[in-house]
């Protein structure tokens, strides 16, 4: 069994307990690799392992921390292979999907590069003769990052990147379950040149090492993408220190399909985002509101259309979804359908874990579709985080944005219309992060991502993300006759 080791101050080492948790591939429940079980002293050591390397990084030139990042960027690139592998078996995605995965943190990681060279402040106009005022941006310090295990290396790279454009050092947590493939990049960005304790990874499994992190003063920001819950008690934790936080939390997004709309489109959109990684998604369909002129065909669209979704081994090509993560999430999403029957609602697809051969050793749910949904259902209220979406009739579009709303999440959320007038009226009303119109396709690096109401705090991605990173420090400077000469003596 492969004994995999943190990051420290540039050096691979174990936990001081000595001790290990393991890891284990969803689809087959084998143990995969071992992984240290940091204690608070190892905490303590990679944060001060990251202040050191920040005194540095934070005044390394801007094109010089842009050639590190390129330069990491193109090893993690070099090594593709081996870190989809790794990054399939943890988390059971296709392995194809794994590579698109690596493809987008390498991608995140260039395009912040080029935003070192971006970071300008201002010359606001002074008010006094002979004095000029300044605004800099100033790095903001030491960074937590804690992603979670849906796409551990692409939102790793999300708060990764443009930390290090902002000139500041990070100390990652990955999650428990998916802590190998985070300790493989975090070599990789050293081999790439990334002088030592810029990037510190150390791992354990629950909230404890997260939490130690967290509480410790010497972070200064905290980047958590995960659930709704532990972004709350990571919001109370900072609270002490009064933390720079970026939250980037759940989604239960909705879909509103008007009767006008392109029925093949909606419906290859609308599988796409309800199924991909098997469902375990911040922004995927959760709820479908359909205008009900137009609800039988589309529902024989979407059934015929996820019954076509291959289940299986994530390192066959044919297969186009893999395992849910354990078995918990595994139960949590079952919990949802079996409470959309009792409230009245019909599964005309799947809805229930599937079985026989190689199924029954892994955490595998098909797709499963349920019509006549609730209000009050689950699949219709809560992230369900599977490959389930709940289908409710709506009389107008009105009604669809009305229910879309009637929610705490707001991270995303999708429409199909072919009148702009609808199209950009329900983008103005609807409450979420970001909107699609007649597509659905992954976020562009460059626009920002992320969420209202409980969904989350600050944005990811684009400029806005790297601002997130950064504080303004406005410098009053006096070039009065009566400095002249002195220390403030201008040449
Ligand atoms: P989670 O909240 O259980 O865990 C996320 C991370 O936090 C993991 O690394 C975990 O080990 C760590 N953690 C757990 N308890 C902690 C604590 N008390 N203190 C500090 N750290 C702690 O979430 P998950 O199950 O790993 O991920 C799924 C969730 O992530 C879903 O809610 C999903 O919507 C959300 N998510 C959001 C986005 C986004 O961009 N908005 C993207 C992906 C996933």
């Amino acid at each position: 069994m492969q004994v995999y080791k943190m990051l420290i101050d540039g050096k691979s080492v174990d936990s001081r307990s000595g001790e290990y948790f393991e890891v284990y591939n969803p689809a087959t429940s084998e143990e995969i690799g071992q992984v240290p079980s940091a204690t608070k002293g190892d905490v303590v050591e990679a944060l001060e392992s990251a202040q050191r390397a920040f005194e540095i990084w934070r005044d390394t030139p801007a094109n010089k921390r842009a050639h590190y990042m390129h330069k990491v960027a193109e090893v993690i690139r070099d090594n593709i292979d081996n870190l989809s592998v790794v990054l399939t078996k943890e988390q059971g995605k296709p392995l194809n999907q794994s590579k698109d995965e690596v493809r987008g943190a390498a991608s995140l990681i260039d395009y912040y590069a080029e935003e070192t060279r971006r970071i300008t402040g201002e010359i606001p106009p002074s008010e006094h003769q002979d004095r000029m005022v300044f605004v800099f941006k100033d790095p903001v310090g030491v960074v937590t990052a804690i992603p979670p295990w849906n796409f551990p290396l692409s939102l790793l790279a999300r708060a990764l990147a443009p930390a290090l454009a902002a000139g500041c050092t990070v100390v990652a947590k990955p999650a428990s379950e998916t802590p190998l493939s985070t300790i493989m990049m975090a070599n990789l960005c050293l081999k790439g040149g990334l002088p030592k304790g810029v990037f510190n990874v150390v791992t354990g499994s629950g909230g404890r090492v997260g939490e130690e992190l967290v509480k410790h003063p010497i972070s200064r920001k905290i980047c958590f993408t995960g659930s709704r819950d532990v972004g709350k008690r990571i919001m109370k934790l900072s609270s002490e220190f009064l933390k720079n936080i970026t939250l980037e939390l759940g989604g239960q997004c909705p879909a509103i399909v008007c009767k006008d709309a392109n029925l093949d489109i909606a419906v290859d959109a609308m599988i796409f985002q309800g199924f991909r990684n098997a469902g375990q998604l911040c922004n995927r369909v959760n709820r479908i509101y359909v205008e009900k002129e137009i609800s039988k065909e589309l529902i024989t669209g979407l059934v015929e259309k996820a019954r076509k979704i291959i289940i299986g081994d994530a390192f066959s090509p044919e297969v186009d979804m893999g395992p849910l993560i354990n078995e918990t999430q595994l139960r949590k999403v079952h919990s949802h359908v079996e409470d959309a029957i009792e409230k009245g609602g019909k599964v005309v697809l799947n809805g229930r874990r599937m079985s026989g051969g190689n199924y029954d050793k892994g955490f595998f749910y098909p797709p499963t579709l349920i019509t006549g949904a609730r209000h009050s259902m689950l699949v219709m209220q809560e992230e369900t985080f599977g490959p389930v979406i709940g289908i409710r009739e709506v009389r107008d579009l009105d009604e669809g944005i009305a229910l879309s709303n009637d929610n705490t999440y707001g991270l995303s959320a999708f429409v199909f219309t072919r009148n702009l007038k609808d199209a950009l009226y329900a983008t103005r009303r609807l409450e979420a992060g970001s909107v699609w119109v007649n597509d659905i396709h992954g976020t562009y690096v460059h626009c920002p991502y992320g969420g209202m109401k409980e969904s989350g705090l600050g944005r990811e991605q684009s400029h806005f993300g790297v601002d997130e990173f950064l504080e303004l420090k406005t410098v009053y400077l006096d070039l009065a006759e009566k400095n002249r000469g002195g220390y403030l003596c201008v040449h």
